[in-house]
């Protein structure tokens, strides 16, 4: 498995990778993906946050959401790294009290264009059977492609097997390994909004050393944080 394999270098060139090739701001993602929050009369943005390459950057999310029950976030989990295993306990409890939702961003970051229809459907079961397992409740219909590489073919078979929300976003942190935190707020700054989806990345401490800041933009903008499914799909 993916998991037994991965190795500290491996998961470093996730974390590059999502950098390198995270877009800032909405490109021509195909129709049905979702970049963006309904429309409402409430002032929102959610914040997302994939892979979690790095365990002691995860720790710290978790941490910083502890102390901070206003704060929300949908955590887009790799499932092959092991950071989602060592705070599964404490992830559990703020999924369970509504502060976190944890979505879909397949077993081990393969992008999804580039596999066949079978490989895809694993991938995407995989991390869902490892979230049943460990939090209870199933990422379903929430996923987010590994580099926002999709396509049609990709959301078909997602579709297919229960994956009808492609996640994307509109505008980013720039929170690769290695990026300074002055250039994560200042993409911070430029893209929390009314109505967007942010995106942002667990995989080293360029974000969990600005959170004060980070926190502070949210507040000062008069936005509240919401979880993907509360906002896409309220009960
Ligand atoms: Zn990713």
């Amino acid at each position: 498995m993916w998991s037994k394999a991965v190795t500290r270098k491996s998961l470093l060139a996730i974390a590059v990778a999502s950098f390198i090739s995270v877009a800032d701001a909405a490109l021509a993602w195909p129709r049905g993906c979702i970049s963006a929050l309904p429309k409402s009369s409430t002032r929102r943005v959610a914040w997302t946050v994939d892979d979690g390459a790095s365990t002691s950057a995860l720790g710290r999310y978790v941490s910083m959401l502890e102390k901070n029950p206003s704060v929300k976030i949908t955590f887009f989990v790799l499932s092959g790294a092991p950071s989602w295993t060592k705070y599964a306990a404490r992830l559990k409890a703020l999924q369970d009290n509504g502060q976190i939702q944890l979505a879909n961003h397949t077993a081990s970051h393969r992008k999804l264009t580039a596999l066949s229809d079978a490989r895809i459907i694993a991938e995407l079961n995989s991390c869902e059977n490892f979230c049943l397992a460990k939090f209870g409740m199933t990422t379903k219909p929430y996923f987010r492609p590994p580099y926002g590489e999709i396509d049609d073919r990709v959301i078909r078979v997602a579709a297919s097997i229960g994956f009808t929300k492609p996640i994307l976003w509109y505008g980013s942190f720039s929170s690769g390994s290695g990026v300074a935190s002055s250039t994560v707020l200042k993409a911070a700054s430029k893209w929390i909004a009314n109505g967007r989806i942010v995106i942002d990345h667990a995989n080293g401490y360029c974000t969990t050393n600005v959170f004060p800041q980070i926190l502070q933009l949210f507040r000062s903008r008069k936005l509240k944080l919401v979880t993907l499914r509360e906002a896409i799909d309220p009960q």
